[in-house]
This record gives C-alpha cells, structure tokens and sequence, in this order.
C-alpha cells in the first residue's frame, strides 16, 4: 500500500486553484485508497463545506468508477497563497459520509493527519453510533 509520505503527494498533486466570486474551488486535493488498493483522488468543489469537498469528491469517484465502499486510507491537503502544504482533517460532513459509505469505514479507515501521524475515523466522530433511547 502506497505510504502516507506518497498519499499526501498524490493529494497534493491534484491541486489546481481557481478564483470564484466568492472563494476558491481546487484548493483542496484528496487521495484514498480503496479497500482493493486502488487510488482515487479529488479536488474541492465548492466554497468551504458548502459545495463538495475533496473528500467527497474522490469518495464519488470511488463509488462511480470502482462500485467499491470501503476506504483503507484518505488523506486531504491543501496550499495557501505561497504554495505552503497543509495536510487538513476532513470537515464533519466528510466525516460522516465516510461512515455512511460503508459501516466498515468507521474502524477501517486510517485518516492520514501527517506523514507519520493518522488515525481511525473511530476517533474523528465518536459518538457515531450514540441514539440513547428517551423514555
Ligand atoms: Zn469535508
């Protein structure tokens, strides 16, 4: 499987800015790996959660072209104005869609946070699975 150190590449990869009225779309690239080891990427479409994000994006890809729900590892990047590149966590939308794909994700899937840093998506939404019943 490709390394965290090649992941955040391939993220970074995808990037391409462009200016909107209101923000910028491409400013954020994502790279996953499938649970049969292929790699998707995306791009950020859309003003911050607003639209799509590169989560989302790649995770659509994903779906449409390898009918697969299991994510083994993602990671998201991002560069400012200078060309500085952040490795950013997925917002709570990606988050949970991430759980809602496949409900595997949620102790399967490895969020990269840095080159030698990544957690469980268990750890990003812990309380997934809390519906305490109200009597
Ligand atoms: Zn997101």
């Amino acid at each position: 499987m490709a390394t965290n150190q090649q992941l955040i590449q391939k993220a970074a990869s995808v990037i391409h800015s462009k200016n909107l009225k209101d923000g910028l779309i491409g400013d954020v690239g994502c790279a996953l790996v499938s649970g049969k080891g292929k790699i998707y990427t995306g791009v950020c479409v859309g003003v911050n959660s607003n639209g799509y994000c590169a989560e989302r994006v790649a995770i659509a890809k994903m779906i449409t072209d390898g009918k697969e729900y299991v994510i083994k590892k993602i990671v998201a990047t991002w560069k400012d104005k200078d060309g500085t590149l952040y490795v950013i966590p997925p917002c709570g939308f990606c988050r949970q869609a991430m759980k809602d794909t496949d409900e595997k994700n949620i102790d399967t899937t490895e969020i990269i946070l840095d080159k030698n840093k990544s957690v469980k998506l268990r750890e990003l939404l812990p309380y997934h699975d809390w519906w305490e019943k109200q009597k």
